[in-house]
């Protein structure tokens, strides 16, 4: 902690060891000094008229500052300046409390980077993707033009990467995908989603004329020869391919859509594209899962609570469970909440039933309690949810009709941060849930687009790295750069950080190994019914390889 005083004419007097550490000033030099030494140039004057302002009227000022070290480095820090009274209420001193925040700043940059771009290619990753191609379609549905989304499988990916390794494999995508990047036009995105998967969004398109020419281009990349270490070294690629607004679908259905249409050219002898049928699909398609079934299914109770334990792996303390919704349907059995919480999304339907897992997992901490099981649950909360205006006094309302739970035993987790518009209003929402002693958790973090942005300025205690960054973090350096990234960021933001679809005992070892020891995962516990919980408290042990780490 860096700290200057100075008198009431702001003039130094005093400065600690850290100053000097940091700024490179020492003592003697900036003593009878005005602060203004420090300045970077980076702030206009009508910054420093408001800190002004705030000082003279509240006495306080607290912000983010670039300064200027001795060496002509300049730094960001987190600046915290009280003006220090007397009796009269006379200004005595200015007391300056500082941080230097250079490295979360490195941090941050770091994971945007890594977040966002897959590593061997530079090209956008899956992410990237989901943002440019929401951001395309509103730009489609403004300008009444059309888009392309194109998914390329390379065929007999494998077998080269089988007989000539994968350092050869590696530099093949490589070469690939640079070429594809040319056969595309500026203004189109080229995404790398997986091993040898790629999406192309064109954008722009008057016609689908002009989209089947980018396409034989796109195959022409891809089937044209090339010289890797020495060999010639040919494969080729599938794409299908669906035009938005003609398949009026969600981004994520794009994508899957024209998943689907590459699947068709694969079997239809590979090397060729497929346009997805959108009249064909639609036709056979039977909505089950529809929002008045899953009225009817609230009506009939047929909604039921499992729990998932969250551990430390280290002391092997159980340090709550996630309370995750399960449908109970009369016919096809057990359904996940994936198959019908997207259906209702976004709906009025979606908070009531909101409603009924936040004062279901009350009832249910209640009832552990008064068997001796204390620890929290932590329930899922949708955006849309936290949004609304009266979130905190339904949340009040329904903690008040649980008086005997305390209610730092509920932890909400918010899922999709990249769907928080006002971010303002939800940290002060959050803020609000505080106070009342409700902590929270950012769900999935990494996944959505803007949620490292969102942890700086949103009041959250825990981090919950994203089951798809962990569960390939062992093969995938990107993934484990964003493991590692992600509790950085955590430690230098003071958050407790889990991670989640922990499966086996080596990825429970390696997240111990980078400083990460609360988990969650099947390699631990699969979600399971309430009244399975007190057996498997009393029975779960930490595994050895884990203990004392
Ligand atoms: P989530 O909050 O990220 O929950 C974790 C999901 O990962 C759960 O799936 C859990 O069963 C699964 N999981 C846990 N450990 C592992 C593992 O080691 N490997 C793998 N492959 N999966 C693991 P589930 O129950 O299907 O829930 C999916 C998502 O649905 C949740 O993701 C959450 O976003 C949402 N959800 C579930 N319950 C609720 C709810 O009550 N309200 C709301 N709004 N959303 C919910
Ligand atoms: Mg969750
Ligand atoms: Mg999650």
């Amino acid at each position: 902690m860096v700290i200057m005083i100075t008198d009431a004419t702001a003039t130094i007097t005093e400065v600690n060891d850290t100053f000097s550490q940091i700024t490179g000033y020492t003592a003697e030099y900036v003593l009878g000094k005005n602060p203004k030494i420090l300045q970077s140039g980076r702030h206009p004057p009508a910054f420093f008229a408001k800190m002004w302002e705030a000082l003279l009227a509240q006495g306080y000022w607290r912000g983010e500052i670039w300064n200027r070290r001795k060496n002509g480095d300049v730094y960001p820090e987190i600046l915290t300046i009280s003006a220090v009274k007397n009796a009269e209420g006379k200004v005595q001193h200015y007391v300056s409390l500082s941080t230097d925040i250079t490295s979360m700043k490195a941090y941050q940059g770091q994971l945007e980077h890594i977040a966002h771009y897959d590593v061997l290619t530079n090209l956008p990753n899956r992410v990237l993707l989901a943002d440019r191609l929401s951001q395309a379609m509103a730009y489609c549905q403004s300008h009444k033009q059309s888009l392309a989304v194109a998914f390329m499988d390379l065929d007999r990916f494998k077998e080269i990467n089988d007989s000539y390794g994968h350092a050869v494999g590696d530099k093949l995508l490589i070469a690939l995908s640079q070429r594809m990047k040319d056969a595309l036009r500026e203004g189109d995105t080229l995404a790398r989603i997986g091993g040898d998967e790629f999406i192309a969004i064109m954008v722009d398109l008057q016609n689908t004329k002009l989209s089947s020419a980018i396409l034989e281009r796109l195959l022409k990349a891809t089937s044209d020869p090339v010289m890797v270490d020495g060999a010639i070294i040919r494969v080729s690629a599938s794409i299908g391919v669906t035009f938005y607004p003609q398949d009026n679908s969600d981004a994520d259905h794009l994508m899957r859509h024209a998943d689907q249409a590459m699947y068709s050219a694969k079997q239809a002898g590979k090397n060729r594209y497929r346009l997805f049928d959108v009249e064909q699909a639609y036709a056979g398609k039977i909505q089950l899962e529809n929002i008045d079934n899953i009225r009817l299914a609230m009506e009939r109770g047929e909604f039921l609570l499992h729990y998932q334990p969250k551990v430390n792996m280290r002391t092997g303390e159980v340090i709550g469970t996630e309370a995750l919704i399960r449908w109970q349907h009369p016919k096809s059995g057990l359904i996940p909440s994936l198959d019908f919480l997207p259906v209702i999304e976004g709906q009025p339907l979606s908070l009531e039933l909101g409603e009924w897992v936040i004062d279901t997992a009350l009832n249910q901490i209640s009832d552990w309690q008064n068997i001796g099981i204390c620890f929290p649950i932590s329930v899922n909360i949708s955006a849309y949810q936290l949004q609304q205006d009266n979130f905190v006094s339904r949340l009040k309302a329904l903690l008040a009709s649980y008086p005997e739970v305390g209610p730092p035993f509920l932890e909400l987790e918010i899922l999709e941060t990249s769907a928080l518009h006002d971010i303002n209003q939800v940290s002060s929402t959050m803020n609000e849930c505080h106070k009342l002693g409700v902590r929270f958790a950012l769900d999935d973090f990494g996944t959505g687009y803007s949620s490292l942005t969102h942890v700086r300025r949103l009041p959250a205690q825990l981090i919950k790295i994203d089951q798809t960054f962990v569960r390939d973090m062992l093969e995938d350096a990107g993934d484990l750069a964003i493991v590692k990234g992600v509790i950085g960021l955590a430690q230098a933001f003071e958050c407790e950080v889990i991670a989640e679809g922990v499966e086996t005992i080596a990825h429970g070892q390696a997240l111990l190994k980078l400083g990460c020891e609360l988990a969650q995962g099947y390699g631990i516990a699969r979600p399971m019914s309430a009244s399975k919980i007190p057996e498997w408290v009393s029975t779960w042990k930490t595994d050895d390889p884990w203990k004392g780490m």
